[in-house]
C-alpha cells in the first residue's frame, strides 16, 4: 500500500460511522447503462428519433407506453441480469469489519441491496420495485425484461410504473432526506465511482462537516480537487486491497443493530434541510427535463 492507501486504511478501520456514497462508474464498468445512457446519447437519439431525456417522462409512460418500455428493456436493463457485482460484495465485506453505517447510490439496479449491504438507501428508486398503479403489487427486472412490449399487472392488467424516478419527477423526499440525515452525522464521507460534480452526491456533501472526504474511482474527473484523499485506477482491485488488510488486522463486528424508528424522527432543523434539498431536487429535474 501507498502512503495514502495506508492513511486512508488507518482512518477506515478508526472511524465511528463511514457513510459511502456509491455513484454511476460502477453500473457502467459492469456494462449497465443507466437511466439516461449519457455515452450512448448519439445512438439513442439516432434510433429512437428522442432523446433519453424525452423518453424517461411520465408523457411517454402514459402516452407512448411501447416506446417507453422498449427504452426501459433495451436501454436501461438490457438483455440479461447482471448478477452481484464483485464491487458491491466487497462493500458487503468492509461492513462486516469497518463501521460503514448507510451506503447511499443514485443508481438504480439494487446493486448492493442484492449483494447483501446493509441499510442501503437507493435514492432514484429501483429497476426491482416496478409495480401496478391499481394494486400496488411489485414487479422485479426479470419480470420488466421478460414481458415484450409492455409489461403488464397479471391481476389488473395495466402497464407496470417503473420502481425509479423519471426525468421531471421528484425524487422520493424521504429517501434523500434519510441520506442526508445519515451524511450529517458521519465522521467519514467515502466516495466510490462517482464524479464529484455528481448533482446527488453534490446535494449531500453540504452536509459533511468532517475532513475525511475520501474518494476512490477509476480515473481523475474534473472537480475531484476537493476530496482530502484520492485513489485511482481499478476500483474493485483497491477495495480488495483494503478489505483484505482490514480484514486481518481488525475483528469482525457484532452484527449492527436494526436502526430503531426513533433515530429518523426529524427535528426542525432537519426537516428545513430536507426542504431545501427537495426544492434544489426540483429545481434539478426541471432543469434536466428542459435540455
Ligand atoms: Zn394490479
Amino acid at each position: 500500500m501507498n502512503v495514502v492507501e495506508n492513511k486512508v486504511k488507518e482512518i477506515l478501520k478508526n472511524s465511528k460511522n463511514i457513510f459511502v456514497y456509491c455513484g454511476t462508474t460502477v453500473h457502467k464498468l459492469a456494462g449497465l447503462n443507466g437511466v439516461l445512457a449519457e455515452h450512448i446519447a448519439y445512438e439513442i437519439e439516432d434510433y429512437y428519433g428522442y432523446s433519453s431525456e424525452e423518453i424517461v417522462t411520465d408523457n411517454f409512460l402514459t402516452r407512448r407506453v411501447k416506446f417507453f418500455f422498449d427504452y426501459y428493456q433495451n436501454i436501461i436493463l438490457g438483455k440479461t441480469d447482471p448478477g452481484v457485482l464483485p464491487i458491491a460484495e466487497e462493500i458487503r465485506d468492509l461492513q462486516k469489519y469497518i463501521n460503514i453505517e448507510t451506503v447511499a447510490t443514485d443508481t438504480i439496479y439494487s446493486l448492493y441491496e442484492r449483494a447483501g449491504v446493509d441499510n442501503v438507501i437507493s435514492i432514484n428508486g429501483t429497476v426491482e420495485n416496478n409495480y401496478c398503479p391499481n394494486c400496488g403489487k411489485q414487479y422485479d427486472a426479470n419480470y420488466v425484461r421478460a414481458h415484450r412490449i409492455i409489461p403488464h399487472c397479471e391481476k389488473c392488467q395495466v402497464p407496470l410504473r417503473p420502481g425509479f424516478t423519471l426525468v421531471g419527477e421528484t425524487i422520493d423526499n424521504g429517501l434523500i432526506s434519510k441520506a442526508i440525515n445519515e451524511a450529517e452525522k458521519c465522521d467519514t464521507f467515502l466516495v466510490i465511482g462517482s464524479s464529484l460534480r455528481d448533482k446527488v452526491f453534490k446535494n449531500l456533501i453540504k452536509y459533511y462537516e468532517g475532513e475525511n472526504l475520501i474518494l476512490i474511482n477509476d480515473k481523475e474527473m474534473f472537480g475531484d480537487d476537493i476530496a482530502n484523499y484520492r485513489m485511482y485506477g481499478d476500483i474493485e482491485a483497491i477495495l480488495k486491497k483494503f478489505l483484505d488488510e482490514i480484514s486481518s488486522e481488525l475483528p469482525m463486528r457484532e452484527k449492527p443493530v436494526k436502526k430503531e424508528k426513533t433515530e429518523t424522527v426529524e427535528t426542525a432543523e432537519t426537516t428545513d434541510a430536507a426542504d431545501t434539498a427537495d426544492t434544489a431536487d426540483k429545481a434539478d429535474t426541471a432543469d434536466t427535463a428542459d435540455k
